[in-house]
C-alpha cells in the first residue's frame, strides 16, 4: 500500500490547485516541473549547436555584429517551440522563459562568462506595451535577473511607436528599418557589461541594433540571451509525435 505522507498530500493538492502543462506539447506535468520528459529529450539544445559569437547555427561571424556573445536555448523552427513562444508572448505562459533562463545561466557559468552588471530587455513601443499588457522580453529579463541575481533596467533602451511590424519585412528591409526603430536614453554605460534579452532571435538585426546603441553609450560587453533562435540552414529536427494537445 502506498504510504501517505504530509509532503505527498501537499504535492497532490498543489497539482490539483495549480495544474501545470508542458509549454511545448501541452501534456499535464507536475507542479514543480517546467516541461515533460519527452519534450526535454526530443528538443535540440540550441546552446550546444549555435556559434557562441553570432548565435547562428550556420556561423555568420563574417558579418559585423555589435554583440559579443549569444545564448539561445531552443530552435524556433523545432516542433512546438513556436507555439510555446506564442503562448509566452501573448499569454505570459512563462515555463519556456524559466527553462531558457536556467539553461542560459548553466551555460554562462560553465563557460566562465563574466557576470553582466545588469539586464536590458529589447523594448516595446509604449502603445504596444499598453495594448498587450506586458513585454515578453521584460518577463524573460525578470526571470534571468532572478536566476543571475542582477537587476534589470528599463531606462536604457526605447522603441518608437509604429504600426509597421518588423517581422513582415524581408531581411534586407529589416536591417534598414531597424536603425530607425530604437533609441537610447542618456545613461552612461562606460565599462559596463550588459545582458540584452529578447524572446526570439531571427536574423539578429534587432538585437544587433540594440547592442550598437548600448556600445555607443559606452558598454564594454553585450551578451545576448534569447529563449529561441531561428535556424538559418533551413533544417529542423521536428518530431511529429510531439504535437500540442489542446
Ligand atoms: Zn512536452
Amino acid at each position: 500500500m502506498t504510504k501517505i505522507t504530509v509532503n505527498g498530500i501537499k504535492l497532490f493538492v498543489l497539482d490539483i490547485l495549480f495544474p501545470s502543462r508542458c509549454p511545448f506539447c501541452g501534456e499535464f506535468i507536475m507542479w514543480n516541473e517546467l516541461c515533460c520528459e519527452s519534450c526535454r529529450e526530443a528538443l535540440t539544445a540550441a546552446n550546444d549547436v549555435i556559434c557562441r559569437k553570432c548565435g547562428q547555427d550556420k556561423c555568420r561571424c563574417n558579418e559585423k555584429r555589435s554583440f559579443d556573445a549569444v545564448y539561445g536555448s531552443y530552435f524556433f523552427d523545432d516542433e512546438n517551440v513556436a507555439g510555446a513562444v506564442y503562448r509566452f508572448k501573448h499569454e505570459g505562459e512563462s515555463n519556456l522563459a524559466e527553462l531558457a533562463a536556467a539553461d542560459t545561466v548553466r551555460h554562462m557559468k560553465a563557460e566562465e562568462m563574466p557576470l553582466p552588471d545588469f539586464i536590458v530587455p529589447v523594448p516595446m513601443s509604449v502603445k504596444k506595451r499598453i495594448a498587450r499588457g506586458h513585454n515578453q522580453a521584460e518577463l524573460f529579463g525578470k526571470i534571468l535577473g532572478k536566476a543571475l541575481k542582477i537587476p534589470m533596467r528599463r531606462d536604457i533602451l526605447f522603441k518608437i511607436d509604429t504600426k509597421d511590424e518588423q517581422h513582415k519585412h524581408t531581411e534586407a528591409e529589416r536591417k534598414k528599418r531597424v536603425k530607425t526603430l530604437f533609441y537610447g536614453g542618456n545613461a552612461d554605460l562606460s565599462g559596463k557589461s550588459v545582458l540584452l534579452c529578447d524572446d526570439v532571435m531571427t536574423t539578429g538585426s534587432t538585437l544587433n541594433e540594440c547592442a550598437a546603441i548600448l556600445k555607443n553609450a559606452g558598454a564594454e560587453l553585450v551578451i545576448v540571451s534569447v529563449c529561441a533562435v531561428t535556424r538559418l540552414n533551413g533544417q529542423n529536427s521536428s518530431d511529429k509525435k510531439h504535437m500540442r494537445k489542446e
